[in-house]
C-alpha cells in the first residue's frame, strides 16, 4: 500500500513602513503607515526535512511581506486638499488580485502541456482516434491561453474601477482600515494624525464597529469587557488570516465567565429540549428507533444551540472579515468605552519615518497540519 503524507508549514509575518507623500495637486507633504501581511508556505514530503520547510515558509513570508510593502500602498487622501496620488493608486490597484498572474500563468502552462502529451499519446495510440489530435494539438492550447488572457483581463477591468478621485473635490470613499494621514509636528518633530480621528472615520455607518488592520492597529492592554489589567494566557485567541491569530485582551475572571456562560447555554439548551422534546416525543410515541434517533440527534444538538445563543447574547467581542488583502478585521466590543480607547489610540504616531516601526512589528507565526 503506498501511503503519502507531507507536513505542511504555514508562515506569516507582518510588518509596516512609514511612506512620505508629496500631494501633486496642492505640494502638501504627509505621511502614513502601511501595514501588510506577507505569507509563505512549504512542505515536507513525509515530514523529512521539516527544519528545512519551515525555514522556507518562514523566508517566503518575509520575502512576500518585503515586496508588498515596496509595491503596494494605501489610499490616504491628502490632508488638505482631499486628493489621493496617482502613484498610491496604483499601488492600491496592484494589491488587489495579486495572485491573479500566477493563476493565469499555471493554467496557459499546464493547459498547453497536458494537451500536447494527450496529442502525443493519441498520435502513438490505435489509428482511429488519432482524428481528435489536431484538436488537441491546437484547440487545447488556444483554450488553455485564452483562459489565462481572460484572468488577467477581469484583473485588470477590476483594477480599473478603483478611481477614489471620481468624484473630486468631494471626499473620496476609503476601503476599510484605510491608515490616517500623519504630518509632522513642527515643534516635537512628531508625525501625528493630520485630523481628529474621529472625523477620519467619516461614513461609517455603524461606529460600534472598529476596523482593525493586522501590524497597525494596536490594542490597548486591559480587559475588553471590565478595563481591568489584561493577564497574559487570559486573551481571547481565535484564528484571523493564514498562520495569524487574533488575540485580545481578558483579565481571568472575565475569560472564566465566558466559558462559564458557554456551558451555562449548552445545559439550558439540553434542558430546554429534554422538557420539551422528551413529553412531545412521548405523545407522538413513535417507533423505537426513531425514538431513540431523535434522542440522540437533540442531545448532540441542543447544547450547540444553546451555547451560540447564550454567546451572541453575552460575548465580550464579535469579529469579521473586512479585507483579506489588506489584513482588515471588523471588531464589534461589547464595552463601548474599549471600543472608543481602540478607535482613539490609532494610529501609534512613529518617529522615524521611512523605517520599520519596531523590531517587533515583524512577527512570525507557524502552524503545521499532517495532510
Ligand atoms: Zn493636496
Ligand atoms: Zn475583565
Amino acid at each position: 500500500m503506498l501511503f503519502y503524507y507531507s507536513r505542511r508549514f504555514e508562515a506569516a509575518a507582518v510588518g509596516t513602513r512609514v511612506v512620505e507623500v508629496a500631494c501633486e495637486r496642492c505640494g502638501c507633504e504627509y505621511f502614513y503607515q502601511l501595514a501588510r501581511l506577507g505569507s509563505g508556505s512549504a512542505s515536507a514530503p513525509y515530514a523529512i526535512g521539516s527544519a528545512s520547510a519551515e525555514r522556507s515558509a518562514r523566508q517566503g513570508a518575509q520575502q512576500d511581506l518585503d515586496e508588498r510593502l515596496t509595491e503596494e500602498a494605501e489610499l490616504v487622501p491628502c490632508p488638505a486638499c482631499r486628493w489621493i496620488n496617482e502613484g498610491l493608486v496604483d499601488g492600491y490597484r496592484r494589491g488587489r488580485w495579486r495572485h491573479a498572474s500566477e493563476y493565469a500563468a499555471a493554467i496557459a502552462f499546464f493547459g498547453t502541456v497536458a494537451s500536447l502529451i494527450g496529442g502525443w499519446f493519441l498520435s502513438a495510440g490505435p489509428a482511429a482516434d488519432r482524428g481528435a489530435v489536431p484538436y488537441l494539438l491546437h484547440g487545447g492550447p488556444t483554450v488553455s491561453i485564452t483562459l489565462a488572457g481572460a484572468i488577467l483581463l477581469v484583473r485588470h477591468l477590476i483594477r480599473a474601477r478603483i478611481r477614489p478621485n471620481r468624484d473630486y473635490p468631494l471626499p473620496p470613499r476609503l476601503p476599510r482600515g484605510s491608515p490616517a494621514a500623519l504630518v509632522r509636528n513642527a515643534a516635537t518633530g512628531e508625525l501625528e494624525p493630520a485630523v481628529p480621528d474621529s472625523e477620519a472615520r467619516f461614513g461609517d455607518p455603524n461606529p460600534a464597529w472598529v476596523d482593525f488592520q493586522v501590524g497597525r492597529d494596536l490594542l490597548p492592554p486591559v480587559c475588553c469587557a471590565c478595563l481591568a489589567p489584561a493577564e497574559p494566557g487570559s486573551e481571547y485567541r481565535r484564528p484571523a488570516f493564514n498562520a495569524v491569530d487574533l488575540l485580545i485582551p481578558l483579565c481571568s475572571p472575565c475569560a472564566r465567565r465566558w466559558t462559564r456562560h458557554a456551558w451555562l447555554g449548552a445545559s439550558a439548551g439540553l434542558g430546554l429540549a429534554a422538557a420539551i422534546g422528551i413529553p412531545v416525543l412521548l405523545w407522538m410515541n413513535p417507533d423505537e428507533v426513531i425514538f431513540w434517533m431523535t434522542i440522540v440527534v437533540l442531545g448532540i444538538v441542543a447544547p450547540i444551540v444553546g451555547a451560540m445563543v447564550i454567546g451572541y447574547m453575552t460575548e465580550p467581542i464579535r469579529v469579521q472579515l473586512g479585507d483579506s488583502t489588506r489584513g482588515v478585521l471588523r471588531l464589534w466590543f461589547r464595552n463601548e468605552e474599549f471600543a472608543r480607547r481602540v478607535a482613539e489610540g490609532l494610529p501609534t504616531a512613529p518617529d522615524h519615518p521611512g523605517t520599520a516601526l519596531k523590531p517587533g512589528a515583524t512577527s512570525s507565526a507557524l502552524s503545521s497540519r499532517i495532510g
